[in-house]
């Protein structure tokens, strides 16, 4: 049974894409839509020995290796020009890994038409790259499963000039403002005053620009749930 969290990037790969999902672990997203028959070719990447494995074995005992090839590598590394990717989908990992990913790898992120995001926390490095390498947000999603929020950005080729608060909580997000989207930023402002508040009371150049950091974040999200 497939995660929540995965179907909804699945949701994202259009049509008969020809997807590389990054850090694949067990293959079970380009498995999933394979089975569906909605994608038309898939690259399982993995950089990891085990979970290059268990991609290995996941797709060879769902029958899909005509479907799916898993390639070990770093990142984008794995992707070249013939497979004619359409989508790109890196899910379940930090979002400044994800940026690091996409910006080692950007000529081959270039290849393709979207990029599907999904990171479990930091989103605003994504936002940051895709705005300094020329992708725009065309959607985005926050879900909670098993007590945890994830965010998802789905980017296309374009141009986007966000201000600080967008960057952080994302314009669309922001814009819609579900509960769960209010649920994970007044969680994070109520630890960041906590935070604030065990600062030792020192003029230390460097605890006065963590204070001031802290204080202006707390002000963007607390301005954005009003
Ligand atoms: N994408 C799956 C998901 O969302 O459930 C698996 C997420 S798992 C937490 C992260 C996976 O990314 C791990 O299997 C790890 O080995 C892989 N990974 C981390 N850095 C990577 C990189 N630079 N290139 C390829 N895979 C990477």
């Amino acid at each position: 049974q497939l995660s929540e969290r995965l179907k909804r990037v699945g949701e994202h790969v259009p049509k008969n894409a020809r997807l590389a999902d990054i850090g694949s672990d067990h293959a079970y997203l380009p498995c999933y839509l394979a089975k569906q028959q909605r994608i038309e070719f898939a690259i399982a990447g993995e950089v990891v020995k085990g979970p290059f494995q268990s991609a290995e074995r996941q797709v060879r005992t769902e029958g899909l290796t005509d479907i799916i090839e898993v390639r070990m590598g770093d990142g984008l590394d794995v992707i070249r020009a013939e497979d004619h990717i359409s989508t790109i989908s890196i899910a379940g990992m930090g979002g400044p890994l994800i940026a690091k990913i996409v910006e080692r790898g950007k000529i081959k992120a270039n290849l393709a038409e979207r990029l599907i995001l999904q990171p479990n926390v930091h989103a605003l490095a994504i936002r940051e790259w895709a705005e300094q390498n020329g992708w725009k947000l065309i959607h985005e999603e926050i879900l909670e499963e098993n007590q945890k929020i994830y965010e998802l950005l789905v980017l296309e080729k374009g141009t986007m000039n966000l201000t600080d608060q967008e960057r952080l909580l994302g314009p669309l997000l922001m814009h819609e403002k579900s509960a769960t989207f209010t649920k994970k930023w007044t969680r994070e402002s109520t630890e960041w005053k906590r935070i604030l508040q065990n600062l030792p009371d020192s003029d230390r150049p460097e605890l006065a620009e963590k204070r001031q950091e802290l204080e202006w974040k707390i002000k963007l999200v607390e301005e954005a749930l009003q």
